[in-house]
């Protein structure tokens, strides 16, 4: 029998606290903040009732059957698909680009192979490498296309011009000759009835776990655990000694709407004047409740200063060179897992957190026994 100390009470740490205490481990879960799972967090609303996504819009995708069985365990899923539109020079588009969006913008009524053809003479063929998001983005839609609706929203999102950002953050998003508008093209896609926290919550609820939240777990004040799985920031747990790794933070503005404002979850908006990039109405997350009143976020995204919390790991080159370094004092820290977006600074969807957090738990637990005690 192990004690654990687990930090963090997001989707990596109540994954694996709850794999370790089905095992017969005694763990313990450490929070800062004053609520559990993390930036997937939902509360309902206090005016209205409507069950709000505290720290943006989440919807669960994946094509990972173990870790659709498994949230299904802890949570009742209902079926939703995330269909986003996007504002862009006064009119309204289907996201992610699809045939209805190629048709509108350029006014056509162009069919599949009609339009494949159409957007492979606009691309620029002699981008035969893209090394950036807008060399991507040129070389997959052409200019029109790119400066419609990715480069101001980039711009917005990331702080930086799309020439300086990695072409990896568009591969993210699909192209579609067909008029399939779902955001995601995963084989399994679902929101919680209750609401992300108390998926967390029926996660966490084991005898074997102790929860405590508010709490500020210091590296050198922690005594009496075997082992830890930290999901915080990597370079805070090494009290920043080498630096801070850049993130992006995210500022909400809530605000009030009798009826429905703008008819859809999440409403995009590409152009660079307006300071928000999306607006989210957080009831169309929730088609099976009746709600009057609304209640609606605009986002913002900022850089992340200490103190905010930590959203988009940025990974500027910069960024990478630190994460090594980290890494490398990371690597010596025998009685320490680093798990989870903070911990190991990378973008990770819900379903990818779950699924490492689960192979990270069975590897441990399989070599539980050899580990050193701290
Ligand atoms: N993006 C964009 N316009 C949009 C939506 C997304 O330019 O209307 C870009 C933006 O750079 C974003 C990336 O595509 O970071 C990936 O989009 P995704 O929806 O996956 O964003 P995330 O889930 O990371 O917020």
């Amino acid at each position: 029998m192990k004690k654990c100390l687990v930090v963090g009470a997001g989707l990596s740490g109540a994954v694996i606290a709850r794999q370790l205490a089905d095992a017969g481990q005694f763990i313990t879960v450490a929070d800062s903040r004053a609520h559990i799972a993390g930036n997937c967090h939902t509360a309902r609303d206090a005016d209205t009732g409507i069950m709000v996504h505290t720290y943006g819009p989440h919807i669960f995708h994946t094509d990972d059957r173990e870790v659709w069985n498994y949230v299904n365990a802890f949570a009742t899923f209902m079926p939703y698909q995330n269909r986003v539109k996007t504002t862009t020079r006064g009119a309204v588009y289907a996201l992610p680009v699809n045939l209805h969006t190629i048709n509108q913008l350029f006014n056509t009524a162009l069919r599949p192979d009609e339009a494949r053809a159409f957007i492979a003479a606009k691309a620029d063929i002699t981008i035969t490498d893209p090394q950036s998001f807008e060399e991507q983005a040129l070389q997959m839609v052409g200019r029109e296309i790119y400066e419609a609706f990715f480069k101001g929203y980039t711009n917005k999102q990331w702080g930086c011009p799309p020439s300086a950002l990695p072409a990896a953050i568009l591969k993210r998003l699909p192209l579609r000759f067909s008029y399939d508008d779902n955001y995601f093209c995963q084989q399994f896609q679902g929101i919680p009835k209750d609401g992300y926290t108390a998926m967390v919550a029926r996660i966490l609820d084991h005898p074997r776990i102790a929860v405590r939240l508010n709490t500020h777990v210091r590296r050198d004040e922690i005594k009496g655990y075997d082992h830890i799985f930290y999901s915080g920031p990597i370079d805070a747990w090494f009290g920043y000694t080498l630096g801070r790794l850049t993130y992006r933070t995210l500022e909400f503005e809530r605000f009030y709407h009798d009826g429905d404002y703008q008819g859809c979850a999440v409403m995009n908006y590409a152009d660079l004047e307006i300071p928000y990039t999306r607006i989210t109405e957080h009831k169309h997350f929730a088609p099976w409740e009746q709600h009057a009143r609304s209640v609606l976020y605009r986002e913002f995204s900022r850089a992340c200063g200490p103190g905010d919390i930590p959203f988009y790991p940025t990974r500027q080159s910069r960024d990478k060179d630190l994460l090594h370094s980290y890494a490398a004092l990371a690597a010596q820290e025998t009685h320490v897992t680093f798990i989870g977006r903070l911990g190991t600074y990378r973008y990770l969807d819900m379903d990818q957190t779950i699924r490492e957090a689960l192979d990270c738990s069975r590897a441990w637990l399989k070599g539980a026994g050899q580990r050193p005690t701290a």
